[in-house]
């Protein structure tokens, strides 16, 4: 609390003036209160969760609380938290294996299967409509979104196909150049943005009503696509890459500029290393302290002076994380560069891994982001937009633009 409290009073100096500030840095217990209030009465929808692989590769029952992971029902009920979306993850070398089709479809047989064996705890949506009707039951609605476009496996039927079958929306690409569009995070650029079937399957989407995820993809296929939409699309899982210089995941501010002019927006991931230079710098920085050791001392990697130095090197510079105040300063600095329609959020939880900020570990804790929002003298309004109801806004838009 002591902390809340300190972050509070510099804020409040920082924007003087402001009545809400002051009365948050007076009253931090109050503060947490009305976040977590404020979170069970809106709707928060998360657009980015890994359940489907995690569970893939580990069968929990996510009815319960379960030990590991950043998900369950349990967690998601006290957080607040009522639409999150699955993410079907497909990996990359399966582009072109001819078995992603197969694989996408097991991991939505899975999700369904959520609801057939825990029917009192969640149910799927297909639609923002969807979503108005089963919010009163109290059951977290379980949207789908696919994470690579590898599974239409070349094939413009296919787009309809994963429609039918509830995914809402594919991000086209992952870590690796597929066929397409390039990646991100793939130094070969095959495409120079997107291959001809990408441009096919964009029109596609747009004429089904399938969301465009842009995350993951290299630049020029992000304004290709901007180009080619004749709807909005969304980044589900991407942060801002002004405090990222040079992480071509993130979105630059001249990109978010483009996304908010077509009406899209972009969902804040919250991975430590998407949050803040230093973190995301970080193995590259040990890796050079090390190599500078090596040289400095003729060493070769395996000899036990080496070893030694790497252990305490990595004992002295533990991994860092970054904190909740960070995401509120990513959705904060959004909002400033293209105003606060076209923000929300997009945890990548249970993809992560252990580098989750401080105060954001797992679906349980959206309350203290709300809080931190507060302290940036965010409205209630606002926050509810940011929390949920921008995406939804974004999403029937998309589905009503359609020609199916
Ligand atoms: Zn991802």
């Amino acid at each position: 609390m002591l902390g809340l409290y300190r972050t509070a009073s510099v804020l409040m100096i920082a924007s003087a003036g402001s009545v809400l500030a002051q009365t948050v840095a007076d009253q931090p217990d109050q503060l947490q209160e009305r976040a977590r209030r404020l979170a069970h009465e809106m709707l928060i929808v998360d657009t980015h969760i890994d359940v489907p692989e995690r569970l893939h590769e580990h069968m929990e029952d996510i009815s319960l609380r379960t030990p590991g992971g950043d998900f369950d029902y349990v967690r998601a009920r006290a957080g607040g938290l009522a639409v999150p979306f699955m993410a079907v993850y497909v990996p990359s070398s399966m582009d072109g294996s001819g078995k992603a089709k197969a694989y996408a479809d097991s991991l939505i047989d899975l999700v369904r299967s959520f609801t057939a064996r825990w029917p009192d705890k969640f149910a799927l949506v297909n639609s923002p409509a969807d979503v108005s009707r089963l919010a009163p039951t109290g059951k977290i609605l379980l949207a789908m979104g696919m994470e690579n476009g590898t599974p239409l496996e070349g094939n413009l039927e296919n787009v309809r196909y994963f429609y039918d079958r509830g995914i809402r929306y594919v991000t086209l690409v992952h870590s690796r150049h597929n066929h397409i569009c390039d990646s991100s995070f793939d130094p070969e650029r095959k495409w120079n943005g997107l291959s001809p079937f990408g441009v096919r399957v964009i029109a596609e989407m747009n004429r089904v009503g399938m969301m465009i995820d842009v995350s993951h993809m290299s630049d020029s296929a992000f304004y290709q696509v901007i180009r080619l939409s004749t709807a909005p699309v969304v980044a589900t899982h991407s942060s801002c890459r002004a405090f990222t210089p040079g992480f071509e995941r993130n979105m630059s501010d001249d990109m978010i500029k483009a996304l908010a002019a077509n009406g899209g927006i972009i969902q804040i991931n919250f991975g430590s290393a998407f949050l803040r230079d230093e973190i995301r710098r970080q193995p590259e920085t040990e890796r050079a302290a090390i190599n500078r050791y090596l040289t400095e001392h003729g060493l070769k990697k395996d000899d036990p002076e080496a070893k030694a130095f790497a252990a305490e090197y990595r004992k002295e510079h533990p991994p860092m994380f970054a904190d909740v105040a960070d995401v509120a300063r990513h959705i904060d600095h959004v909002a400033k560069l293209v105003g606060i329609d076209h923000v929300g959020i997009g945890s990548d939880f249970d993809g992560l891994g252990d580098s989750l900020p401080t105060g954001l570990k797992d679906v349980s804790q959206y309350p203290n982001l709300i809080a931190e929002l507060l302290k940036l003298g965010y409205s209630e309004e606002d926050i509810r937009n940011v929390c949920g109801e921008n995406v939804l806004r974004i999403w029937s838009r998309i589905q009503s633009s359609s020609q199916k």
